[in-house]
């Protein structure tokens, strides 16, 4: 491709509305343009490199069996009836002119099950592997750091069916096995991890995460191979046999001391030493959670003890709804709200909790003094929390859940009717499993792991050209006829021939912001037919005879 014909606009400055630094070296290098917060215009380069991804996903999710194919993601809402409570606003709902139902696809489980239901028939036909790699429309309640969480963006979704559990067993590590290859592929430092599977159920799931500051998602880690989403990792409790020292409760004044934080100072105690409670809206009911004042309520175990679409923090109003005030709730006397309690709590005594009244809590509170309706394991673990599987302290990493692959079991098969016959003759329901990419979110990642002052540094393969061919002086007649040499011989389709007429500087800061990890500089040597090879990773430039030019 030669430059001075290429739709390519770089910028001096970073974007001010981007959140990270992937993020801001995408728009500023020209790969992508905002459209509308949450949904993304790819220009030349980022569509490129997109397609370098989405090959390697192909070629890895071919060579294992499975089927490329395209869903429509215009669908009829009725194909996901029996989870529409789950994707509450979430989902993309529009109606055509005759006022029929529509939706745009967020995810493919239910268009791909009811298309093999169609044409199953027997266990002959098992097991069946379908992928396709297409928009996904998702309301996302906080869009934000560009590609990663956006409203449209692009998704490899595949999905299993197989005739039994060890059989999705055989495929789920079959595809476990392709995504280690094509993260590993595209240069992604990242590591699977266990995570939960959420209210739709299934036996198994786990997340690639790419290792990254700014990711989403903390994942506990102790080095023995058990990495392990916080979302899911149970905590161990044990009963202590600690006895209160006061028998009753007592009445503080706290004037505008709503947090913890506030409290802390305010009372002169610890953390652990209050009760936090924190109110949620789950779907229409509400709910209170009870965890130790130095601990995080677990919104995912919560969510999924109550099987809940939504779960929401109430908002000021709410409060008045449970016969209490904001900042200042007690698990006492509460109306029309369902009190839960982490295990910990069992082992508080003399604590501080509120008092349901404005600027006022109670301390040497106990147990005795509460309603409390259910105990489970509601907190996040922290760091330092012992390992399930070996016992050692835990580490806390943050990370980019690119992949997500899952064992649904019969989920789907039995909810949507996709049954065969077996061996016996007899009927079963499939067992099905999903497994999804996000190609954005990957390629962010691959940068948020990959950029310098200078710009962005993408592996060769990712890279939306391998070569720049870049000469020095282009009135200089030398310097262009090697060039155009170059160009000739060179893969053409993997190489960008900056012929345009700025500077030098201007045009060599462009290829490094851009990030073409090779760039050969055509300058006072050409009429020896020596160039300068420069690696714009490792930063090395070497004179090199055009001959020597490994295309
Ligand atoms: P998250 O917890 O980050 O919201 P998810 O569990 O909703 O992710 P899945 O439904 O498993 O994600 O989707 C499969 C993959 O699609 C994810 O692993 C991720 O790479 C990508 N993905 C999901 N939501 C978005 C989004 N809003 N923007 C870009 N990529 C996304
Ligand atoms: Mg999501």
């Amino acid at each position: 491709m030669r430059l001075s014909n290429y739709f390519l606009k770089t910028y001096k400055e970073y974007p001010s509305d981007e959140d990270i630094i992937s993020q801001k070296l995408l728009v500023k290098a020209g790969y992508i343009k905002k459209h509308a917060q949450g949904i993304y215009e790819y220009l030349p380069l980022g569509f490129r490199s997109m397609e370098k991804i989405k090959t390697i996903i192909r070629e890895e999710m071919d060579k294992i069996g499975f089927c490329e194919m395209q869903m429509p993601t215009l669908l009829m809402q009725e194909v996901y009836d029996k989870r529409i409570k789950f994707f509450g606003k979430e989902m993309f709902k529009i109606k055509d002119r005759t006022d029929k139902d529509l939706c745009l696809g967020p995810t493919h489980e239910e268009p791909f099950i009811l298309l093999v239901k169609d044409a199953l028939n027997s266990y002959k036909q098992l097991p069946i592997g379908l992928y396709q790699i297409n928009n996904k429309y998702r309301d996302e309640i906080r869009p934000r750091f560009g590609l990663m969480r956006a409203k449209e963006f692009v998704m490899k979704d595949a999905y299993s069916y197989d005739k039994d559990e060890t059989g999705l067993d055989v495929t789920y590590k079959k595809v476990k096995q392709a995504y280690n290859n094509i993260f590993n592929r595209v240069g992604l430092d990242f590591v699977p991890v266990i995570s939960d599977n959420g209210v739709m159920g299934g036996s198994a799931s786990e997340e690639f995460m790419a290792k990254s500051s700014v990711g989403e998602a903390d994942i506990l880690d102790c080095g023995c191979g058990y990495a392990v989403n916080l979302e899911k990792v149970e905590c161990s409790f044990e009963k202590a046999n600690t006895k209160p020292k006061f028998d009753k409760k007592k009445l503080v004044k706290t004037p505008n001391s709503k947090t913890v934080e506030q409290l802390v100072n305010f009372l002169n105690k610890n953390e652990a030493e209050f009760l936090k409670a924190i109110v949620y809206k789950a779907d229409d009911k509400f709910v209170l959670a009870l965890v130790r004042g130095d601990r995080e309520v677990n919104e995912t175990k919560l969510t999924n003890y109550l099987k809940c679409a939504n779960l929401e923090l109430a908002s000021v109003d709410d409060f008045v709804k449970i016969n209490s005030v904001a900042g200042f709730v007690g698990a006492f006397d509460l109306k029309n709200c369902l009190t839960i309690a982490d295990n910990e709590v069992h082992n508080m005594v003399d604590f501080v909790i509120g008092a349901n009244k404005t600027d006022t809590h109670y301390i040497n509170a106990n147990l005795s003094d509460l309603k409390i309706d259910k105990f489970m394991d509601l907190r996040n673990a922290v760091e330092g929390d012992k390992c399930p599987l070996c016992g050692k302290p835990m580490t806390m990493k943050k990370g980019i859940e690119v992949g997500h692959i899952f064992k649904n079991d019969t989920h789907y098969s039995e909810s949507l009717g996709c049954t065969f016959l077996d061996e016996n003759g007899k009927m079963k329901p499939v067992h099905t499993g999903c497994y999804g990419i996000g190609v954005g979110r990957t390629l962010s990642a691959i940068i948020e792991q990959n950029f310098d002052e200078k710009g962005i540094v993408l592996p060769e393969n990712i890279a939306p050209y391998k070569y720049a061919i870049l000469p020095v002086n282009i009135k200089d007649e030398k310097q262009m006829e090697l060039a155009e040499k170059i160009y000739a011989k060179c893969d053409q389709n993997d190489a960008l021939f900056d012929d345009r007429k700025d500077t030098f500087g201007f045009r060599m800061k462009d290829l490094e912001l851009i990030g073409i990890p090779n760039i050969i500089v055509v300058g006072k040597n050409a009429e020896q037919g020596m160039v300068e090879l420069y690696k714009r990773k490792t930063d090395e430039k070497s004179l090199i005879k055009i001959e020597d030019l490994n295309f």
